[in-house]
């Protein structure tokens, strides 16, 4: 499966995130509940797995749903080109 992609981030630690992708998180080992502001989320507070920037908030990020691993900009669109 492609790295998917997320227009912007809420912020550096997590993004709200549809119903659907819950299944992606739950497998990556990143989905977070039982938050006040939101029912879903994807914990990304680790940064790209490649090169280690952090997410930032309003700046786009990816998620590979093989690996679990979030992707920067230039790391997640390296990967799904490859
Ligand atoms: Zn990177």
């Amino acid at each position: 499966m492609q790295p998917i992609r997320f227009e912007e981030a809420d912020s550096t630690e997590r993004t709200q995130i549809g119903e659907g992708l819950t299944r992606v998180a739950v497998v990556a080992g990143r989905l977070e509940t039982g938050r006040s502001e939101g029912k879903y989320f994807l914990r990304h507070d680790d940064g790209c797995a490649v090169c280690g920037e952090p997410v930032v908030a309003g700046n786009p990020f990816y998620l590979d749903p093989d690996t679990g691993e979030i992707l920067c900009e230039i790391h997640g669109k390296e990967r799904r080109e490859a």
